[in-house]
């Protein structure tokens, strides 16, 4: 985990390094377990977005994604995918789909285990996405390039 969100964190006062998670996995806490294999556990969000909310976690400790391997954050996604189809396929009859994973305080996570959301879309579900104004006058180009080449610079596959 990052120092600087394990500060604030620690400030904001809902910092615990044996999250919620951990005692799902260990047994100690109830949860709608959905699938689970050596690598990842998918279960029921306790409180959903929308009905069929799932979240599908590595079931080793990492707070962050960058505390995970990357062989782990892939499987994260494959079963997030055929998670994403079941719901498509059953009686819930949604209309849309959101994967969404917050890595870090100021990306909004609040469990410090890694997590990947899958939740239900419905057209007036009461979901909205706030963005910022910058969003609606786009940068010149150059500014895209110059992010293009910071990030390209520690780009490692
Ligand atoms: P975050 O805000 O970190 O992206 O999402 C954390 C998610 O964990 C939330 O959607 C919250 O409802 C879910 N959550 C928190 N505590 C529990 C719990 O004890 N059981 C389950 N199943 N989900 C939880």
């Amino acid at each position: 985990m990052h120092e600087d969100d394990k500060k604030n964190a620690v400030q904001r006062g809902n910092f615990d390094p044996n999250t919620v998670f951990d005692k799902i996995l260990t047994g100690e806490l109830p949860a709608e377990i959905l699938f689970q294999n050596e690598l990842v556990t998918a279960f029921m969000d306790i409180q959903p977005i929308t009905t069929g909310h799932v979240l599908v976690i590595p079931n080793e400790r990492a707070a962050s994604l960058s505390e995970l391997p990357t062989t782990t954050g892939a499987e994260i996604f494959k079963v997030g995918q055929s998670v994403a189809a079941a719901i498509r396929k059953s009686n819930l009859q949604c209309e849309g789909i959101n994967l969404f994973l917050a890595d870090g305080v100021a990306a909004g996570q609040t469990v410090f285990h890694v997590h990947l959301h899958i939740f239900p879309r419905y057209k007036n579900d009461g979901f909205k996405w706030s963005l910022p104004d910058r969003y609606y006058s786009p940068p010149e180009r150059s500014e895209l390039a110059a992010a293009r080449e910071e990030i390209s610079g520690h780009f490692n596959l």
